[in-house]
């Protein structure tokens, strides 16, 4: 048999409910920050990837799924979904509606990644957008909102990080700073970080490599080298953050690994992750539209990853119990016992009661063990003298208790306990 792409997973019924969980507690956080969907194309032009996330950047260099289409036009499935936003907020003239603008998706999105624990070809993001607004509040909301989710998750060993890599101005700077103190070293560091070295040394910071990193430990901090203006945000971001009782450090070694970025950056990082330790970044962007070609609007925004997020809650023993079964399961004895049991199930469903009849032309015992398989609440056995009486033996599987029901009050009865 063919088999799944590598880096890809299926989500089987079994499992789709802790999916549900992970999706309702996103929408219920979004609604209370008032935060509204948008859905975009899986894929885009590729130009607004390699404009919008940066063609310095892993994603950018080595990790698009990039195709010609048949009118010879290079289009990306998505990696990310903030450009994808960012071209619709643009295109849709919402800079000249109301603002802020603030919305939030749920989205597959793919990277050409090796395939390990926690990063996947294919894999999902919960994320969150916030247009025109330039002060410190909007951080301090985007970031609050996004720490609302993880706790409302459930989770608790999430610690947020958070620094802030300054506009281009005080960056600029600090560029010149990173370049001398590597400079003596260029030998020592990897192939990428030679070329990130010349184009973006900032990203220097967030290799992986040992040798890299090692370096990177002593590497002088863009804090240090921050804009009168650049601070004074900063600051109020962490009063704000501070005074609202979310609890965060401030992490000089997140830098991000997308272009975009100005200002503040963060991260929720959890051990349980294993060696992906960060199940949820993002940061300000206020140069993002203006580099796709658009006017200039301040932004802020972050995702979170979703197969992360799932170990991590694993880890946490907060994964929410399974989905419950059917309110009812209704067996037959015979051809006539079946075929009440599948229009009373038709005239349950009618009024939003979840509930089976047997497909599979099984014995009366088979039947059982399915319905229990099956978590069914209710079952019933429908034979020659229910259908006289017109009236079941409503079995509950929890208490083992039974009551004799007639036909036309089963919606109501049902309806009473489940
Ligand atoms: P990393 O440094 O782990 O590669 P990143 O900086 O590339 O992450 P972002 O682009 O910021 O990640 O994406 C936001 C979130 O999406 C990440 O924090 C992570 O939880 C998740 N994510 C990113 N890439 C993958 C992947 N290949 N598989 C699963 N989740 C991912
Ligand atoms: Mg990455």
């Amino acid at each position: 048999m063919i088999q799944i792409p590598k880096g890809c997973k299926d989500v089987l019924p079994s499992q789709a409910y802790l999916w549900h969980h992970i999706e309702e507690t996103a929408r219920e956080t979004a609604r209370r920050y008032a935060f509204y969907e948008i859905r975009t194309p899986v894929f885009e032009h590729t130009e607004l990837f390699a404009r919008g996330v940066g063609d310095t950047t892993d994603i950018v260099n080595k990790e698009m799924y990039t195709f010609l289409d048949k009118g010879g036009r290079s289009v990306t499935l998505r990696p990310e979904g903030t450009a994808g936003v960012a071209r619709a907020f643009s295109e849709h003239g919402l800079a000249g509606g109301v603002l802020p603008f603030k919305a939030y998706y749920l989205v597959s999105a793919f990277r050409y990644e090796r395939p390990q624990a926690g990063r996947l070809r294919e894999f999902h993001q919960f994320g969150a957008e916030l247009y025109g607004a330039a002060g410190a509040a909007a951080d301090a909301e985007t970031i609050s909102f996004a720490d609302a989710f993880l706790k409302n998750l459930g989770l608790k060993d999430v610690a947020l990080h958070i620094n802030s890599i300054g506009c281009k101005h005080c960056r600029a700077q600090y560029h010149r700073a990173l370049k001398e103190y590597f400079a003596p070293h260029l030998d020592e560091l990897c192939e990428d970080c030679r070329t990130r070295y010349e184009k973006n040394p900032m990203r220097m910071l967030d290799c992986k490599a040992e040798g890299c990193k090692r370096l990177a430990a002593g590497a002088p901090e863009m804090l240090d080298y921050l804009c009168e203006d650049c601070r004074a945000h900063f600051e109020q971001v962490n009063r704000l953050l501070g005074d609202a009782g979310v609890a965060f450090t401030v992490d000089p070694g997140i830098v991000r690994g997308l272009d975009y970025y100005s200002r503040t950056v963060f991260e929720f990082v959890s051990d349980a992750a294993g060696a992906q330790g960060t199940v949820l970044g993002g940061g300000r962007y206020d140069t993002l539209l203006e580099q796709l070609g658009g006017k200039s609007v301040p932004a802020v925004g972050f995702a979170a990853g979703m197969e992360r997020l799932l170990m991590v809650m694993e880890a946490e023993h907060c994964l929410p119990a399974a989905d419950a079964g059917p309110a009812c399961y209704l067996a037959g004895m015979d051809a006539p016992s079946r075929q009440k049991a599948f229009l009373l199930a038709e005239a349950l469903r009618r009024v939003g009661i979840a509930c089976e009849v047997d497909l599979m032309e099984r014995s009366i015992k088979a039947q059982f063990k399915y319905a229990d398989k099956t978590g069914a609440r209710f079952v019933a056995v429908l034979g020659e003298r229910e259908l006289a009486e017109g009236a079941a033996e409503m079995k509950d599987m929890k208490t083992s208790c039974s009551e004799r029901v007639k036909f036309e009050e089963l919606a109501n009865y049902l309806q009473g306990r489940i």
